[in-house]
């Protein structure tokens, strides 16, 4: 069976770590068919705008997109693309691992292997009612949490538990402070975590989180949390186990999903050839996973370790002298 999937190639080190990528699937053989589209400055660039109505029905067509980290310049209509793409396909979970990786300039090179379920679709992070007061001296921001949009999330949380063997959801709040916002999704967690007695579910505030996160997060299995705690406790995550080059994340809604890289363009270092494609490779298997075929994902994954375990052309980012090919190539020869 053929899946198409839209590919956007993205900025910066976009193409290249995409370009790795694809070769590492294509190698895999698992019936992907890539549909091209762009956003972000190229397509700016070609065709006026940063999100063409093409690359949109791209996505609205196949449902899945593996997307590359894209420039949103500055006073070209939205703040952000990802941002914008999230709100347009209804992308309620971002879902981001964190797993301790061999060789890797790490705090925790081992024992860490969690999972931050991000509301992706309210609260704080979406900005609603920003406003300046005149004399520039006050500054106000509306923060709407919703039962629906709690509930969902949390049963993601749980679904995703149940399927992939996992025993444990955290739920990271602050309602002894925020009463009514953080207060409504504790209150809905609880009620949805009834429904999951084979799940145990624990509950702990975000300033305590974070500290237990950096001191014993082998503790952590799923994480649940709103969306403004969950893009701080995702990248805190993603530094226990060797930093942004190794972050996946996945944005996934009930229409459509789209995975990715966490880490930017990283302009710095674009055309050189020497972007770490391992963020996107395991974004690249958590679209397996979602498209029911774990045993490819696991394939993948174990690839990348192998690699990684064996220092095999790593990038300079990891401490080797290898290129976004040669690691390609290494991995290639390890699935
Ligand atoms: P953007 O504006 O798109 O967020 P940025 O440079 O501010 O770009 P990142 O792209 O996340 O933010 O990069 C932060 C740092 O991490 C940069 O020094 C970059 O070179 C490095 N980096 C990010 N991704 C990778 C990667 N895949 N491989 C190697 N280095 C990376």
């Amino acid at each position: 069976m053929t899946q198409t999937i839209t590919v956007i190639r993205g900025d910066g080190i976009g193409p290249e770590i995409m370009d790795a990528t694809l070769r590492v699937l294509d190698a895999m053989n698992v019936g992907l068919q890539y549909e091209f589209a762009d956003a972000g400055l190229v397509a700016l660039e070609k065709q006026g705008e940063l999100l063409p109505a093409a690359t949109l029905e791209s996505i609205r067509t196949n449902r899945i997109a593996l997307k590359s980290p894209l420039t949103t310049p500055v006073g070209e209509g939205f703040s952000s693309i990802n941002v914008e793409l999230r709100k347009r396909f209804d992308l309620y979970a971002n879902v981001r691992p964190a797993k301790s990786f061999p060789n890797t300039k790490s705090r925790f090179p081992s024992g860490v292997d969690l999972v931050t379920v991000r509301e992706n679709t309210e609260g704080a992070y979406i900005g609603e009612g920003q406003s300046l007061s005149e004399d520039g001296e006050t500054a106000v921001l509306q923060q709407k949490v919703t039962r629906r949009g709690s509930e969902r999330i949390v049963r993601y949380a749980f679904e995703l538990a149940r399927r992939t063997g996992r025993k444990k959801v955290t739920v990271v709040h602050k309602a002894n402070i925020l009463k009514s916002t953080s207060g409504l999704f504790l209150r809905t967690a609880r009620t949805v975590a009834q429904e999951y007695s084979d799940i145990e579910c624990n509950e702990m505030i975000v300033d305590n989180c974070c500290m237990q996160l950096v001191m014993r997060p082998e503790q952590f299995d799923i994480i649940v949390t709103t969306n403004l705690f969950g893009d701080i406790i995702s990248d805190l995550c993603a530094g226990l186990v060797g930093g942004l080059g190794l972050a996946p994340g996945a944005n996934i809604g009930t229409d459509a999903a789209i995975f990715e890289a966490v880490h930017g363009t990283a302009p710095d270092i674009a055309g050189q050839g020497k972007a770490n494609p391992c963020a996107l490779l395991l974004g690249a298997a958590q679209m397996l996973d979602h498209l029911a075929m774990p045993e490819q994902a696991e394939r993948l994954r174990k690839a990348v370790i192998s690699t990684l375990e064996a220092k095999d052309s790593l990038t300079p980012d990891l401490g080797g002298s290898g290129t976004t090919d040669t690691f390609a190539d290494a991995i290639i020869r390890r699935l």
